[in-house]
């Protein structure tokens, strides 16, 4: 049987962190797919649709990959309708920790078939978020190395448009 994964977030934007839990998540399932999902707790830059296609552009060169987005489900029943039996998450410090376990557990309660699945982020991306990311951006502050040329542009061309 095929084994698909799901890798669930909100990626606004995708980072370099993500994109190396992504290659890294490639080559452990046939196929893996990046859920661009909404967080209701985050105040988003990026629109969904316009994250989709972003996304799809930085991740074109995996063969195995591909990006979907989507608004009004739980995890877990998008998961199933993908025929997905894992979720991919990663693990950046003990902070993640205490928030990843309090949602796989969750996750496990609603869909016990499904298995969470982590890796431990890279130590050169390990200290960042996109959130942090982003307040630098704001500020001027270079962040470059941390964002696929892409998704660094759109943000440029999105603070321009709202003056800053
Ligand atoms: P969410 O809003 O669901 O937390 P994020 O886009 O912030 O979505 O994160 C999605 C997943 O990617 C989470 O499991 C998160 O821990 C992981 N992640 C975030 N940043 C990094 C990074 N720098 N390196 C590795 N994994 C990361």
């Amino acid at each position: 049987m095929k084994k698909i994964a799901l890798f669930p977030g909100s990626f606004d934007p995708l980072t370099k962190g993500h994109v190396d839990t992504i290659r890294r998540g490639a080559k452990m399932f046939d196929e893996l797919i990046v859920g661009v999902f909404v967080n209701t707790s985050k105040k988003s830059l990026f629109e969904p649709e316009e994250k989709l296609q972003l996304i799809t552009e930085v991740l074109a060169d995996f063969p195995n990959v591909r990006v979907i987005s989507q608004s009004s489900k739980l995890t877990v029943e998008i998961a199933g309708e993908l025929g997905a039996s894992f979720l991919l998450r990663g693990v950046r410090s003990v902070k993640d920790y205490e928030y990843e376990k309090d949602i796989a557990a969750m996750n496990k309660h609603l869909a016990p078939e499904i298995e969470t699945v982590f890796l431990f982020a890279d130590e050169a991306y390990a200290h960042i978020s996109s959130s942090l990311l982003k307040e630098v951006i704001i500020f001027g502050g270079d962040v470059r190395k941390y964002l696929p040329p892409e998704i660094y542009e759109a943000i440029i061309r999105k603070r321009n448009t709202y003056g800053k």
